[in-house]
C-alpha cells in the first residue's frame, strides 16, 4: 500500500494536496523527511529499531522528498525504494574489504572539488547536497563533512586548471546531485565551460528525474538547452521509480535535445534479478532513456548490506543477452579500487575458443557453433 499525501507529516508548510505545492522543487526540498520521529509516523518501528535506526543516522543521515517517499509500500520493509533511502538496522556493520573512498576519488583530486583520472575528462563535485541521501551512495564519506556548495574562488580555480589542461574534452558535473542548485547557478558554470575552447562534451550526473521529478522545470530544461552538446545521467534503480512525474522529467531533458543514459547500481534484495532488471531497462528505453552502466556496488563503507556478488551480475547480463533488446542491455562493470578505472565484465562463455581462422561461439540458447575468422582463413587461403 503506497504511501498517502496525507500521511507524511509537515511541520511548516501547507497540505500536500495542493497540486501546486506538490509539483514545486523547493516544497519538495523544504518538507524533506529527515528525522526518525516523521519515519515512525509513516511507518511502523519498535522501539529497539527506532533507536537503532537513529544510531545509524547519525553517523548517515537521511533525507527523503515526500515525493519519493510516496512511492513507497508502507506495509513492505524490503520495499525497493524504502531500501534505497531509508536507513537499516545495521547498516554501519563493517565487512573486510570496506573503505570509505575505495575508488581513490581524494588521490586523484587535484583540487577542491576536481577530480582529475582519466587523460580526457575530470570530474567536478559541486555540492555534497542531495535530494535523497542513498543507502548505498559512493560518496557516503561526504556525508560527514557538512553540507557545502563550491564557493565562487574554488570554481575559478577548477576552471583555470581546465582551460590549462588542454587535453580535456569531457568535463562532468556530479556531487552530490548538482540540479539541486539553484538555476542561475548551474548556469553561471556551464557558461564558463563554455568559454573553454577545448572543453567539447559536459556531462550531468543527476538523480533528480528520479527522486524529484519536479526539478525537471521548464526554466532548467530551457537553460541547459543553451549549453549543449551535454549529456544527462540519470540513475533509476528498479522499475517501480518509473512513474508519469520522472517518465515527464525525462521526456522534458530528451526533447530538449540532451540525451538521458541511466547508471544502475546492482544492489541485493532490489535490483539482483534478471526479471527485475529487464523490467527497468526496458521501462527506461520506453521513456526515452538508455541503459548505459550496471554498476557492481562499490565496497563503501555502511553500504555492504546491499552488495551483491559479480557473479550476480553475470547472470544477469547473461539472462539479458539475446532475450531482449541490445539496447536494453547495460554495460556491467567493476570501478577498480585506488583508481584503476572502470573494468566491463562478460559472461565468461560466450567465446570457447579462438584459434587464428575460426573461433568457436556459444549463442544466447546455449547452442555452441563454429564462425570463420576472416583475416586467418583468408591467410590460410593464400598459404594453399
Ligand atoms: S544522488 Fe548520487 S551522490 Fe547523492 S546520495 Fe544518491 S548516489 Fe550519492
Amino acid at each position: 500500500m503506497e504511501i498517502k499525501r496525507e500521511e507524511i507529516i509537515l511541520e511548516t508548510d501547507e497540505p500536500p494536496s495542493c497540486e501546486v505545492k506538490w509539483n514545486d522543487w523547493r516544497w519538495q526540498l523544504r518538507n524533506s523527511i529527515r528525522d526518525t520521529y516523521k519515519l515512525s509516523q509513516v511507518f511502523q518501528f519498535s522501539k529497539v529499531q527506532l533507536e537503532n535506526l537513529g544510531q545509524v543516522a547519525i553517523k548517515y543521515p537521511f533525507s527523503v522528498t515526500p515525493y519519493y517517499l510516496s512511492l513507497i509500500d508502507k506495509n513492505n520493509p524490503k520495499d525497493p525504494i524504502r531500501m534505497q533511502c531509508i536507513p537499516s538496522e545495521g547498516e554501519d556493520k563493517l565487512y573486510f574489504d570496506i573503505q570509505d573512498d575505495p575508488l581513490g576519488e581524494e588521490k586523484d583530486s587535484v583540487l577542491p572539488g576536481l577530480v582529475h583520472r582519466y587523460p580526457d575528462r575530470v570530474l567536478i563535485t559541486l555540492t555534497n547536497i542531495c535530494p535523497v541521501y542513498c543507502r548505498h551512495c559512493t560518496r557516503k564519506r561526504e556525508w560527514q563533512k557538512g553540507k557545502h556548495v563550491r564557493t565562487q574562488n574554488e570554481l575559478e580555480n577548477i576552471y583555470a586548471y581546465i582551460n590549462l589542461h588542454k587535453k580535456v574534452r569531457d568535463v562532468i558535473i556530479s556531487g552530490g546531485d548538482p540540479l539541486i542548485l539553484s538555476t542561475g547557478k548551474i548556469e553561471a558554470v556551464l557558461r564558463s565551460l563554455r568559454t573553454i575552447p577545448h572543453v567539447e562534451i559536459i556531462r550531468i550526473g543527476t538523480r533528480c528525474p528520479v527522486v524529484l521529478p519536479q526539478r525537471i522545470d521548464d526554466e532548467l530544461v530551457f537553460m541547459l538547452k543553451k549549453y549543449r552538446p551535454l549529456w544527462l545521467n540519470a540513475h533509476f534503480n528498479h522499475p517501480n521509480e518509473i512513474t508519469p512525474e520522472s517518465s515527464k522529467a525525462c521526456d522534458k531533458i530528451v526533447c530538449a535535445g540532451i540525451p538521458v543514459n541511466n547508471q544502475t547500481v546492482l544492489l541485493k534484495g532490489i535490483n539482483d534479478d534478471v526479471e527485475t532488471m529487464t523490467r527497468l531497462c526496458q521501462k527506461l528505453l520506453r521513456i526515452g532513456v538508455r541503459p548505459y552502466y550496471l554498476f557492481q556496488c562499490d565496497p563503501v563503507s555502511a553500504t555492504g548490506h546491499l552488495r551483491t556478488s559479480i557473479e550476480k551480475g553475470l547472470e544477469i547480463i547473461k539472462g539479458m543477452r539475446g532475450f531482449t533488446s541490445g539496447l536494453a542491455v547495460p554495460t556491467f562493470v567493476v570501478d577498480g579500487l585506488d583508481g584503476q578505472g572502470k573494468v566491463p565484465l562478460q559472461p565468461l562463455d560466450y567465446l570457447i575458443a579462438l584459434e587464428k581462422d575460426y573461433a568457436i561461439l556459444k549463442g544466447y540458447k546455449g547452442e555452441v557453433f563454429k564462425y570463420y575468422n576472416p583475416e586467418g582463413a583468408n591467410e590460410n587461403r593464400h598459404n594453399l
